[in-house]
């Protein structure tokens, strides 16, 4: 598939959910993109050529849509998967980063040994918004000695700003809105 053509598809994949988790939110849902596997795996693919085969020695999903992602692409990469969580999910000695949501305070953790020092990670989650969640976890990346290479996301809310934020690091995403 062409990229012109795996944007227009994918962009037809992504539901717009007024008012969810809350009023005056719209949610990007990505659950019908997941669900074709032509479009799903067009997106992991896109996202592997991006970045180029080894570049990347580990990929961090983001809980819980960047793990399905984040999933798919360290296959592709021949690389390992590590999981950024929220807080209190990890069971062994964890590093943690605070970051603000639009409404209050949020929290993001990862395994203290995850990451080897030197180690090329890429961050991949659903959405970019204000950056935040992915600020957060560049955090994550860089207290464990290891390195952030880049972020890829499905989408990102541009009006947000949250590239903007995240001015050090390759930002990727397949779609702008
Ligand atoms: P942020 O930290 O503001 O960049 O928000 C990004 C995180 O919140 C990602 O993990 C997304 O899954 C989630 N998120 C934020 N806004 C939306 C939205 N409009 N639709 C779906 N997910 C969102």
């Amino acid at each position: 598939m062409s990229p012109l053509d795996l944007e227009a598809a994918m962009r037809t994949r992504v539901r717009d959910v007024e008012g969810f988790p809350e009023p005056g939110v719209t949610f990007k849902d990505i659950t019908p993109l997941l669900a074709d596997h032509v479009v799903f795996a067009g997106a992991v693919d896109a996202i592997v050529s991006h970045h180029g085969r080894g570049t990347v020695d580990k990929v961090a999903g983001i809980e819980a849509r960047g793990f399905i992602l984040a999933a798919a692409v360290a296959y592709h990469f021949g690389a390992g998967f590590v999981p950024m969580r929220k807080a209190g999910k990890l069971p062994s000695a964890t590093y943690t980063a605070s970051y603000t949501l639009e409404y209050g305070e949020a929290v993001l953790q990862v395994h203290r040994d995850a990451f080897s020092a030197g180690e090329r990670v890429l961050i991949v989650d659903d959405v970019l918004a204000t950056g935040g969640t992915v600020g957060a976890a560049v955090e994550l990346v860089r207290r464990t000695g290891a390195r952030a290479v880049g972020c890829s996301v499905l989408l990102e809310l541009t009006a947000l700003g949250g590239r903007a934020r995240l001015s050090d690091l390759d930002v990727h995403s397949l779609l702008s809105y």
